[in-house]
């Protein structure tokens, strides 16, 4: 028996995390019927999201002729033909409903003249299948979009009667027979321990961009939700994808919006050349993100970065008129001012490609629900867990996520989860008891850092496991930084029984906080840098020095990565490449999507 009393609540759905994917699901399972708790470890509106400028991208031809096909031919083309068919699908066809609720939620978008939503071009989003110009799909609040979003959600949520747990931190999940029954919390503020006994989890935990040095992410984006998936002795799929965002501004990491490029920023080298014009010769500064981080780290390889130590780019507003700067991305003219001490009106900002977003995750269907892949079944689904945003893999983004795609994934799956959720939940049939000694096996391992007494404090542990990960599972990779990165992060790994937590106090103890989160952390890495080893070939952001082309025949299909301690078992499921709607009922022409060269 634990030694640690604990509270039991019933709730027919628990939610985990109260950003854009959380909050959407919550609001939309409460609407549902379905009493549902929602779980976070920070105040909602601290959540990352709130950090997203750019825009949340649909198509509604607000600025030019645009269609959900050409959304989703841009989509699969981003995700470099990783995407599940299915999924983009049902992305492209939503999003114009989910940015009109929201509008109707009361989202503060900018404005045409005629007062219609303001959509700027981004990367990688075209017209006519490619063929045409840039197209302006990207609706946005300014750039503070993410901000405007997640305040209106945390708004709407509160109207209806979903309830909340703010600052419980999630430990693990409870498993009882075959399916996820609830989750184990911790109260910060007071030390309390706290049992979620639900029919239903939602995991909307976000990204692990902290498994990197130097990331746009919040500080608390830690992949719990991977870490307790990977506990419960379930896989994390497609991990080897990792968004290197091409504008962290130098040093401190901060994101500048694509939004700035889509407004007319252009980057150069020390030479003072334009030299994406050079790459991608039909649409330069706005080709896809992978492929713009790749360029920018050949020129600074080659010596033509700038600064001191040649290793960084320049990225050009001091053009726009002031006004379109103070009006479209004020946000980022503060940040660049802040953090690079420029004055974007008149100098340029030193960038750098940053960690920036998750493809991979919790393997879900498109309706979020957990899938459990088996040899005769790789849909199998998990019962009981759902996973949405950042945490889940759907798969949308493959990959290579678009700019703009993500905040609409978090919405349009985070409404699909509820619309699911009100299917296959009774909220008439009681719960399950409370599975006790899965409780207390979360307890016992939550005790174990709580009281580890080894010699490795987390905070050189984690920088540790940042730089192993910043080093060896860059931009370019080859097989022998990846072998070394695999040794390295194994016994990087191993450590985690040797560390040293000096807080033995139950109430805001940060020290322990930071321990749980980088025994999140650590099996997100692994499974990375494990399957970025054993796909042998360059797709989207993963691109491979050794393997530089894309191979279809053997590496079309999902990693999976089953991670036990140190070790990590490797397998794969196939692509879903089936529309929703055949192309007589008004779907995509399959031929249009079929695999080709990326070429931008
Ligand atoms: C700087 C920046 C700018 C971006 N700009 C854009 C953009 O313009 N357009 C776009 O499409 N995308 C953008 N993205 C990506 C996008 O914002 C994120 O992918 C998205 O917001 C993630 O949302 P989420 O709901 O999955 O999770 P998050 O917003 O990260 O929220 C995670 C939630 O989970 C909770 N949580 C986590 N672990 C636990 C635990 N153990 N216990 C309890 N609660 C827990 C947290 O409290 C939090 O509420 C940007 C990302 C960054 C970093």
């Amino acid at each position: 028996m634990t030694a640690y009393p604990y509270e039991v609540h019933e709730y027919d759905v628990v939610v985990v995390g109260a950003g854009g994917s959380g909050l959407r699901a919550t609001l939309g399972m409460a609407e549902q019927g379905l009493r549902t708790a929602c779980v976070t470890k920070v105040f909602p509106t601290r959540s990352h999201t709130v950090a997203a400028q750019g825009g949340i991208a649909a198509s509604l031809s607000n600025m030019g002729p645009d269609h959900w096909q050409w959304h989703m031919y841009d989509t699969v083309k981003g995700s470099d033909w990783l995407g599940d068919t299915d999924a983009m699908e049902y992305l492209a066809r939503e999003a114009p409903k989910a940015v009109y609720e929201l509008e109707h939620y009361g989202v503060p978008f900018s404005r045409t003249e005629e007062g219609k939503i303001y959509q700027r071009p981004f990367g990688g989003h075209t017209t006519e299948f490619g063929e045409g110009p840039p197209v302006q799909r990207t609706c946005a609040a300014a750039d503070r979009t993410g901000h405007a979003i997640l305040h209106t959600l945390y708004g709407q949520s509160l109207k209806h009667n979903a309830e909340f747990y703010v600052e419980y931190f999630a430990i693990d999940l409870i498993i009882t027979d075959g399916a996820c029954t609830g989750v184990v919390a911790w109260k910060l503020d007071d030390g309390t321990m706290h049992v979620f006994n639900a029919k239903m989890v939602v995991l909307a935990t976000g990204g692990y961009g902290r498994a990197y040095f130097s990331a746009t992410s919040a500080h608390t984006c830690t992949g719990d939700g991977g870490g307790m998936v990977a506990r419960a002795g379930l896989p994390l799929q497609d991990m080897e994808f990792v968004q290197f965002h091409p504008t962290g501004i130098y040093g401190s990491g901060c994101l500048i919006t694509e939004g700035a490029r889509g407004e007319g920023g252009y980057l150069t080298n020390s030479e003072g050349d334009r030299f994406m014009e050079r790459y991608a010769p039909t649409y330069k500064d706005l080709a896809s993100r992978d492929v713009v981080s790749r360029c920018m780290t050949m020129e600074i390889r080659e010596g033509r970065g700038l600064g001191p130590e040649k290793d960084h780019i320049h990225l050009h507003l001091n053009h726009l008129p002031p006004e379109t700067l103070h009006e479209r991305l004020p946000g980022i003219s503060e940040s660049a001012r802040i953090f690079a001490g420029v004055d974007v009106t008149k100098e340029p900002i030193p960038v750098l490609p940053t960690v920036h977003y998750n493809m991979g995750g919790i393997p879900t269907n498109f309706w979020g629900e957990v899938l459990n892949p088996t040899k005769d079944n790789s849909d199998a689904v998990f019962p009981g867990l759902m996973a949405v945003g950042e945490a889940g893999c759907a798969s949308v983004h493959g990959a290579n996520r678009l700019g703009s795609n993500s905040l609409i994934d978090l919405v349009v799956f985070g409404r699909a989860a509820a619309i699911r959720a009100g299917e296959v939940v009774d909220p008439k049939e009681r719960n399950q008891p409370v599975n006790e000694s899965e409780v207390d096996r979360a307890l016992s391992s939550f005790d174990r850092f709580r009281n580890a007494d080894g010699s490795v404090p987390t905070a050189d542990l984690r920088l540790e496991m940042q730089k192993a990960m910043q080093q060896d599972a860059a931009v370019f990779r080859t097989d022998k930084t990846l072998a070394e990165g695999v040794g390295k992060m194994r016994k990087i790994a191993a450590k985690i029984d040797d560390l040293k937590v000096t807080d033995r106090s139950l109430i805001w103890n940060s020290d322990l906080m930071e321990t749980l989160e980088l025994a999140n952390l650590m099996p997100n890495a692994l499974a990375t840098i494990v399957a970025a080893e054993a796909r042998k070939e360059s797709r989207g952001a993963h691109a491979h020095e050794d393997y530089p082309n894309r191979d279809d025949k053997t590496w079309r299909k999902h990693s999976l990565a089953w991670v036990d301690d140190t070790t990590v078992r490797l397998d794969y499921r196939p692509v879903h490449l089936d529309p929703l709607t055949p192309q007589k009922d008004g779907g995509i022409d399959l031929k249009k999507i079929a695999p080709k060269a990326r070429v931008y």
